[in-house]
This record gives C-alpha cells, structure tokens and sequence, in this order.
C-alpha cells in the first residue's frame, strides 16, 4: 500500500483496516438494515402512482413492456440483498449492458485501449447522435453512448460471432451471479430497426475506430442490449462493482480490481447520457440507464442499487428509477465526494 509516497508495512496496514472498520467508515455493515429497509419503502411507495415518462417506442419491443412494472433492490458490498416491488419481471438490459462490454475490453486490452480509441469524454449529445461523431471525428465518444459502446463490441476478442457473443454473455452472467438470456422477441424487434445504429457503426469504421465488420458488430451489440435482467441481477451487477469487481456473494473477481475506478469514471461522465452532469451534481454516484426502464448505479465500497421502470424521460432516463435512486442513496448517505 502507497500512500502519498510512503509504504506502509503489512502489520501497519492490518492495522489501519481495522482502525477504520471500528470507526465505521469503509465497511458496508455501517449500512443499518432497518435503515435500508425503511429507504427502500419510503421510495417505493412516494413513486409507485407517479405516471411522468413514457415507454421507449423508436425499439417497437419495449413499447409494449407493462409501464407499471417497478422494483428496486440494493446490494450491499459485503453481499447483503434488500429488495422491494416487482423482482420477477425481467426488461432488456440496454445500454447498461455497455458498462459491462467495456469492462471485458479493459480487461482483454487494458484501460488505454479505450481511452485511445474512442476516448472517455462526454460528447454532451444524445446517445446515438450521428453530429458528435463528425464532431469528433469517432473520438471522444465515450464507451456509454451507441457510436462508443458499438465500437467497444467490437474490439471484444475471437475467432467468430459465436465466440465473441459467448464471452459477453458470460461476463455479463458473472456480474449478475446467475446465467442470463437473451429476451428474443426485443432482439428480433431491434435488429429489425437498428438502421441508425448501422450507420452509426459504418461512420465508426470510416473514421477507423472500428477495424472490421461494422455490421456484426452492430448485430452482437443488438444483441447484448437485449439480454433480461430483474432489478436484482443489476443490483448485483453494481454491486460487485460497488466491491472492487469482486461478486459479493460468487466470491467470484469478475473484472481486474484495478480496472474498476475508470470503468467508474465513465459511467460518472455519460451513464445518463447528456443528462450524466445533473444526475452526479444531485447523487455523486457513477450510473447507467437503459432504454428498457432500468437504471444502476454504484456507492464505491457501499453498496450497489438499481430499480427498473419503463417509463423515461426526454433523454431516454427511467423517471422512477432516478428519483427511487436519488432519495435512497440520500438517506443512506451514498455519496462518494459527502464526507462526513
Ligand atoms: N439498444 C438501444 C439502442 O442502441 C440502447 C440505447 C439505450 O439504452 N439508451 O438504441
């Protein structure tokens, strides 16, 4: 351990942690369970009749998705599950799946590969604007957004489709703690209106962000988007997230621990997309929203939290699953740059 210049012992270190642990400070038992379980309620309830936000309807799938669905469920760092409302229904991951593809590229080809690809900042345009990449000329365009994230499908490794899809859904699988499946019927039904996506990928490849196959890689991302979660698989998504990478309740290190403050990093700078300034300037908590009604969003060393919601805003944000977020991280005091 390095601190501003000083190494400090083993022995020194253990004593430190638990120094810290008394005190309260870095362990996730410091979240009270009556405490989580009365925020958990508290915003369930003032939300359930809220009837702001409208279905996504550009993928004609998600259109039909029952508006009403609505649940919540918040993961601790040392594996505790606290959950509220509808954990049945399973909606399309989306653009939270983003998070998760960056993440198998980081560890495949290191953090820079991304950084010095598409790049990390915010494009401040919406999430398949066609204007930033001529803006940027395919960089800077972040691995959060379509132009950024189809690019990052792409420098996924393997032979074939079939290989480079088994790794990404067996990532995805990892961070949830359970083996997850493609919701078919969203896959059919965006992969038969994806054209802007295509010409998001060609311009991606002209620019020479993408090396080959624009159009597989479009289809796998198409794909990837329309894998099913319940608000409790992308709780223990942010979750294993929340706790270095490590699944707090496989054990299993899903992605490099030294990788996970730039993956957090990112989701901080466009995981709402160009409403990402407001979202951190209210909760300070890294997120990714998904057109399917989802949102998740991560307290480093606390906790990991995500409710679906179908309804969304004007920047393509589930409305419930921002304010149940917000409220509950307050209470629970999970903002990362709040220090007591
Ligand atoms: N599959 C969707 C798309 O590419 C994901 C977008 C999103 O969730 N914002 O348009």
């Amino acid at each position: 351990m390095k601190i501003k210049g000083f190494w400090f012992s083993r022995s020194m270190q253990l004593l430190m942690v638990a120094a810290l642990c008394l005190g309260g400070q870095v362990s996730a038992d410091a979240l009270d369970a009556k405490a989580v379980d009365t925020a958990l309620k508290a915003a369930y309830s003032k939300y359930k009749n809220l009837k702001d936000g409208a279905n996504a309807d550009y993928i004609p799938a998600l259109a039909k998705v029952d508006p009403k669905v609505y649940g919540i469920a918040l993961v601790t760092a040392d594996g505790k599950v606290y959950t509220m409302g509808d954990l049945d229904t399973e909606v399309s991951i989306q653009s939270i799946s983003k998070v998760f593809t960056m993440a198998l590229v980081m560890d495949e080809s290191g953090t820079d590969a991304i950084m010095n690809n598409m790049g990390v900042d915010a494009t401040g345009q919406v999430f398949n604007s066609i204007v930033a990449i001529e803006q940027y000329q395919g960089q800077e365009m972040n691995a959060m957004v379509n132009p950024g994230a189809i690019t990052a499908t792409s420098m996924v490794k393997g032979q074939s489709y079939d290989e480079i899809w088994s790794k990404i859904l067996a990532k995805y699988s990892d961070f949830a703690g359970r083996k997850l499946t493609v919701l078919e019927d969203v896959y059919e039904s965006e992969a038969a209106t994806n054209q802007r996506n295509q010409a998001l990928a060609q311009l991606m490849y002209a620019y020479g962000r993408i090396e080959k196959n624009p159009l597989e890689a479009t289809d796998i991302y198409t794909r990837q988007c329309s894998v099913g979660v319940n608000a409790k698989d992308l709780a223990m998504m942010a979750a294993t997230l929340a706790n270095g990478g490590k699944h707090p309740i496989t054990g299993k290190q899903v992605v490099n621990e030294e990788h996970v403050p730039e993956i957090l990093a990112v989701m901080a700078t466009a995981g709402l997309y160009d409403d990402s300034g407001k979202w951190l300037y209210t909760t300070g908590l890294p997120a990714k929203s998904g057109v399917g009604g989802g949102i998740l969003a991560v307290s480093p060393g606390k906790f990991g939290i995500a409710v679906i919601s179908p309804p969304l805003d004007a920047a393509g944000n589930s409305v419930r699953a921002q304010k149940a977020i917000a409220d509950i991280s307050e209470a629970l005091g999970g903002n990362p740059y709040d220090v007591e």
